[in-house]
This record gives C-alpha cells, sequence and structure tokens, in this order.
C-alpha cells in the first residue's frame, strides 16, 4: 500500500489524497466535508459514476440492481455486510440500473443483480445472481 491514496468523494466528485495509514479513521472530503470512505455502500449515478470508477486507488465493486427486482433487495443486508467487512481496502457501491439506463446500457448489462469489479477504471470482472456477503468478500479478494 503507498503512503497515499486518491479518493473520489461521491457527493462532489473532489478528488482526495488521503493517508493510508488513516483510511479506517473516517475520513472526510477536504472540499464539502461528506463522508469517504465510509464502510456502507454509495450511491452512483451519471453525476459521479466515471470518477469514482476511474480516479480512485481503491478497486470499486458496483452493484448494479433494481427496485423492482426480489433477489437485489434481498441482497442489500448482505452487501452492506460485505461493505464493511472490506472497508477500507475495497470501495463498494450501488447503481440502480432504473435510474441510471445509460450507465448499464453502456456496461452491457445483462441482468440484475450483477457486481462489476473495477481497479484504476478497468473491469476486472463481473458475477450475476445474488450473493452472501461471505461470497461477495471471498469472490472480490480472489480478483483484486
Ligand atoms: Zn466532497
Amino acid at each position: 500500500m503507498p503512503d497515499f491514496i486518491h479518493a473520489v468523494c461521491p457527493q462532489c466528485r473532489a478528488v482526495n489524497r488521503i493517508q493510508s495509514g488513516l483510511l479506517d479513521s473516517g475520513p472526510v472530503c477536504g472540499k464539502c466535508r461528506a463522508p469517504i470512505l465510509a464502510p456502507h455502500p454509495v450511491t452512483l449515478t451519471a453525476a459521479n459514476f466515471d470518477a469514482v470508477v476511474t480516479k480512485s486507488d481503491l478497486p470499486v465493486l458496483v452493484d448494479f440492481w433494481a427496485p423492482w427486482c426480489a433477489p437485489c433487495r434481498s441482497m442489500a443486508p448482505a452487501y452492506d455486510q460485505a461493505a464493511a467487512m472490506l472497508h477500507p481496502r475495497v470501495i463498494l457501491a450501488k447503481c440502480d440500473t432504473q435510474a441510471e439506463q445509460a450507465i448499464a446500457s453502456r456496461l452491457h448489462i445483462q441482468g440484475v443483480p450483477t457486481m462489476v469489479l473495477f481497479a484504476g477504471g478497468t473491469e476486472k470482472g463481473r458475477i450475476s445472481g445474488a450473493r452472501s456477503a461471505a461470497d461477495i468478500v471471498a469472490w472480490v479478494r480472489q480478483n483484486v
């Protein structure tokens, strides 16, 4: 792990430089004071998707879901748990494919839930279907 990492504020998209030793200490954005790298999933929209996925030094896992999808809703608590387990080494995010159809289409999301793992802005893998927290964590650790 380098001395500093760059993390994007999900609220204002500012790129923050954070000491690696302080990742776990509840950092806030230097610009807007919103919490960054909190141990729960962040919401991605057209406004912040590219910034968070391409400008974060940490890997980013995105859960593509939809409000009408029962397996997505039932996986939500497991995903929250996985976010806490992978914190602060991996950023977990959620993208509502019904609200953000352009992103889902660009990434060829065929069904929900689909989880896509990015590192350095590049896709490292994807899995479809609801998973347990332990399965999500194991899959991410194998792929980063
Ligand atoms: Zn901010």
